[in-house]
């Protein structure tokens, strides 16, 4: 006897296999859900680490170094989860799909770089809300590796600045409060509107204005598939929908 759940999966995949084949171009959209079987947790989620800690908004971080301390204190507490992470099937099989061609660049909610560790050059790998693997000054622009601060921290008791031009050095992230970053909200939206199939992977669709995209490609006319463990509030609009473990459902697309 089949195991209707299994063949309900096989169907699915089957299914995106079909799509993917007939798009000319598929941009993939992920968010949190392609990264939890690489141990990076949900943030936002029931015991994610901002429901631990109240979010430091970027304005208390501008004004104190109180608070930049605290910031660079917990971004360490996670540098252990951060730095031993590898890529996830999810990873690999969008990595794979990119070097046949069928995925010219990934739009990632993600911060993790996992993307880019699975083989998806960096340039091709438009991140919404930024990257925590390294550090940048918020004046400059300078870049700066996170051993550099932890040692200067460790050794001043104080996070550091910029040794160019005395700016504030932040994770190169996105906090509550900062602006969106203007150059990969545009690559975004203008991938979007040029891909026929849109793929929604691991994402809640909730956080806005990212969640927007889904939708503007939709309506663009192209093909809409959304993969995620649970429910989302955009399934209605969707072609496909796959309510399932993400790793399991693009491990077939892993070209070996
Ligand atoms: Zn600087």
């Amino acid at each position: 006897m089949t195991n209707p759940a299994t063949s309900d999966i096989d169907t699915s995949i089957a299914r995106l296999r079909e799509l993917i084949e007939r798009a000319t171009m598929v941009l993939p959209f992920t968010g949190a859900g392609i990264s939890t079987e690489c141990g990076i947790p949900d943030f936002r989620s029931p015991g994610g680490i901002w429901t631990r800690y109240q979010p430091i908004p970027f304005d208390e971080f501008m004004t104190s170094q109180a608070m930049r301390d605290e910031s660079w204190r917990r971004r360490f507490i996670m540098e252990e989860q951060f730095s031993t992470a590898r890529p996830g099937r999810g990873h690999l099989a969008l990595a794979s799909l990119f070097k046949a061609g069928k995925v010219t660049a990934v739009v990632t909610q993600n911060i993790d770089n996992l993307q880019q560790a699975a083989g998806v050059p960096a340039d091709r790998v438009i991140e919404l809300h930024g990257n925590t693997t390294y550090a940048t000054c918020l004046d400059c622009a300078r870049r700066y590796e996170l051993s550099w601060i932890k040692d200067r921290l460790e050794a001043e008791g104080r996070s550091p600045d910029c040794t160019e031009c005395g700016g504030y050095i932040k994770t190169a992230t996105i906090s509550f409060g900062q602006a969106m970053p203007e150059a990969p909200m545009r690559r975004a939206e203008e991938l979007t509107l040029a891909c026929d199939l849109f793929l929604a992977i691991g994402s809640s669709l909730v956080v806005w204005p990212a969640a927007g995209f889904p939708i503007m490609a939709k309506r663009n006319g192209a093909r809409l598939v959304i993969l995620n463990r649970d429910a989302t509030e955009l399934d209605n609009l969707a072609d496909l929908v796959i309510h399932h473990d993400i790793g399991t459902v693009l491990s077939p697309f892993i070209a070996h």
